[in-house]
């Protein structure tokens, strides 16, 4: 009954998963609180006093047992709601007993509901400290009287039974001796039933380092099996369309950063292995014309390329600016998204698989199985956050040899979270803004300001610029997100009459050619004001707007701040982005505007955005599925996540199929973990 009930509230359904049930925390058995300093605060608690009476009260559903304990500073009361016969049989009054469990209060005073209870002995009085595990449950396991602590009976008595060899060692000598680990069988004991906190912290350290490796190591596996054994198509020939575009059509001089990119992407496509490259860059660090330089290169080798965006809009803006970069050049582009029409969707479905069409952008619908091309060479993902892991194998699947891929990120991503989520992809770095871009203004504004921001709007439209207002989106669909865009709408409109001003407004129920209108309208300077949702947030391309207004923006997170802001400052002029929120704020509110007010740095933010918000909510790493470690955390354990890439690409580097003896641990663990790897590739 139990171990369903242990199956069904907490999935532990073997031995191992127990053993992989880890306490939360330790409780110091030895440590007795006086009683009256028992607090709010605290949560388990251990007294140790004189039982003084005890009854059993009221009736039926209401029957219960209370007793009190005396110590030398006060009483406490202990509550029985079942069991009461049994209890009542082992109660002795006058005994010194060890009392545990969780505090409560009732009418103010303090009492322990369904306590444990010991006879207090010489040796449980003054034993040295004994550190018991108190374990993750669940109400219901606890209504059936297996509460965290009575889970580590469970594994007190499982941990008897396992041997050494059933927890062999899987990590090399030279690493358990250079970090001073504890072997993998002692650090499963100490985990749960620690000697003392030294013991413990050494544990639970060598159980979050042996996490972070193996993933580390299946990573750069998959990374090194990739350069040495996968085939992909070869990109080298740069020919006529790349140089005729570079040399006459290019817009601009590429930057530093631009150039080396370029050249990463060249000379890994030009290998004859797959490319499988992430690309972060700060918003406005242009991305786009490395993508389109890199679809030209697949051209001239005869392959055809796609590129994918998340939104309608931000796939209608690359294809109009990639086709307005080419028109002076005999190629064709083409854009497929969900609102394409049928007929258009034929001509370009056939045109794709007769080879017809080299370049094609677009969105999801890219990746549907109807999309069927001669000879796809790459698939450029742009703003990856958007996309799971699963959408891009799909990708790969596209050609009998898989195409290069290139995953674009909107905004950085912290370091520690592109080396677990994305550590099998190489990685180029664009760290360099265009020259020219001012840094942009960032305030925040309260509410009443609204006036004076009005003000100061008008002055930049004044001056020939143009200006956005955001507003939150919690749901793409919510009728609520959508009553206050409406809101929104009127409320600039008031301050922004026609015929004198023309505002756009853009949002996630719009048909697609009304949102293209709207939005093409405000690029060509038809209109000064752009009211729209986040469906703008990613990528949107105006380089004339300068100031940006984004409505409650305390209900943004860091990283979409900073990505929405991403859309001023795009020019050579002076920007602006205003943060408005009412007056009441959070802690952590008012420390991402206060963030955001400080630095323009997306790196910086991102890196803020971890820390304030945790793993599990960054974009994309729920889909993943690499950042649910049972221990480790890539916020709190930097460090030895570090340490974990060192070592294991130190490893591979000298050992890439892990075939000497000293790594034949590791080979082993890896090998019985099959199926998660691609360790069958090398065996
Ligand atoms: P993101 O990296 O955010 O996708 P984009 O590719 O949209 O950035 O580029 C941002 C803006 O900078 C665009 O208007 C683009 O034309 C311009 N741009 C890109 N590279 C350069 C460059 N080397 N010099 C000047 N302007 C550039
Ligand atoms: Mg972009």
């Amino acid at each position: 009954m139990r171990g369903d009930l242990l199956k069904k509230e907490l999935s532990l359904f073997t031995f191992n998963d127990l053993l992989e049930h880890f306490p939360y925390r330790h409780l110091d058995k030895t440590k007795i609180t006086p009683i009256n300093q028992v607090n709010l605060q605290m949560d388990y608690v251990q007294v140790a006093g004189r039982l003084t009476d005890f009854e059993i009260l009221g009736e039926r559903k209401g029957k219960r047992l209370v007793a009190h304990i005396k110590d030398a500073t006060g009483t406490m009361e202990l509550t029985w709601f079942q069991g009461i016969h049994w209890v009542e049989k082992i109660l002795a009054i006058g005994e010194e007993y060890l009392v545990f469990g969780k505090l409560g209060f009732f009418m103010g005073k303090p009492q322990i509901v369904h306590p444990e209870l010991e006879i207090r002995t010489q040796q449980n009085a003054d034993g040295k400290q004994l550190l018991e595990p108190i374990y993750p449950t669940t109400e219901k396991l606890k209504a059936k009287g297996l509460n965290g602590r009575s889970i580590a009976k469970l594994t007190a008595a499982l941990l008897p039974q396992i041997h050494p060899k059933d927890l062999p060692e899987n990590l090399p000598d030279a690493v358990i001796s250079t970090n001073q680990f504890p072997t993998r069988y002692d650090a499963y004991r100490n985990i749960h039933f620690p000697a003392d906190n030294e013991q413990y912290e050494a544990a639970l350290t060598r159980l979050k380092f042996e996490e972070l490796f193996f993933a580390q190591l299946r990573m750069a596996l998959i990374k090194s099996n990739r350069h040495r054994f996968s085939k992909g198509v070869m990109f080298d020939k740069v020919g006529a369309l790349f140089n005729d575009f570079y040399n006459h059509h290019l817009p601009f001089e590429l930057t530093g950063a631009q150039k080396r990119v370029l050249k990463e992407i060249r000379i890994d496509t030009a290998r004859g292995h797959q490319m499988n490259r992430l690309l972060q860059g700060d918003v406005g660090s242009g991305k786009t014309i490395v993508a389109l330089l890199t679809m030209l290169l697949a051209a001239d080798n005869d392959y055809q390329s796609c590129l994918m965006a998340p939104t309608e809009i931000l796939a209608q803006q690359h294809f109009n600016s990639i086709s307005s970069l080419l028109k002076e050049m005999k190629i064709d582009v083409k854009l497929l998204t969900g609102s394409t029409k049928k007929a258009e969707r034929q001509r370009i479905l056939s045109a794709l698989q007769s080879g017809e069409v080299q370049m094609i952008v677009g969105t999801h619908a890219l990746i549907e199985e109807v999309v069927q091309f001669k000879n796809l060479g790459l698939a450029i993902v742009d703003e990856q956050h958007r996309f799971g892991v699963a959408q891009r194998a799909e990708l790969k699947l596209k050609n009998t040899i898989p195409p290069h891929i290139l995953v674009m990120t909107a905004t950085p991503i912290p370091r520690t979270m592109a080396m677990t989520a994305y550590g099998d992809l190489d990685y180029s770095v664009m760290d360099e803004l265009p020259p020219g871009r001012k840094a942009i203004t960032t305030v925040h504004r309260n509410e009443s300001a609204r006036p004076a921001v009005m003000d100061f709007v008008k002055q930049e439209i004044a001056n020939g610029r143009q200006a956005y207002f955001i507003y939150p989106l919690i749901e793409e669909s919510s009728k609520l997100d959508f009553e206050n865009l409406m809101k929104g709408y009127a409320e600039v409109k008031a301050f922004f009459p026609e015929p004198k001003y023309y505002i756009s407004m853009v949002h996630g129920k719009q048909k697609a050619d009304l949102k293209e209108t709207n939005m093409m309208r405000f690029k060509k300077n038809d209109t000064q004001i752009m009211v729209s949702t986040t469906v703008i947030e990613v990528g949107v391309d105006v380089p004339n707007a300068s100031v940006m207004i984004i409505e409650s923006a305390e209900r943004f997170g860091l990283s979409q701040l900073h990505q929405l802001r991403g859309r001023v400052g795009r020019g050579s002029e002076q920007s602006f982005c205003i943060l408005l929120t009412g007056s009441k704020l959070s802690n952590d509110a008012r420390e991402r505007l206060k963030i955001l007010c400080a630095t323009n740095d997306g790196f910086l933010i991102a890196e803020k955005d971890l820390e304030l918000r945790g793993p599990g909510d960054i974009e994309g790493t729920k889909q993943s599925g690499v950042m649910d470690f049972k221990l480790a955390s890539i916020v709190h354990d930097k460090e030895l996540l570090e340490l974990a890439k060192t070592i294991s690409d130190d490893l591979l580097n000298e050992d890439p199929d892990l075939s000497s003896a000293k790594n034949l641990l590791l080979k082993n663990f890896l090998l019985s973990k099959k199926g998660k790897t691609e360790w069958s590739r090398v065996a």
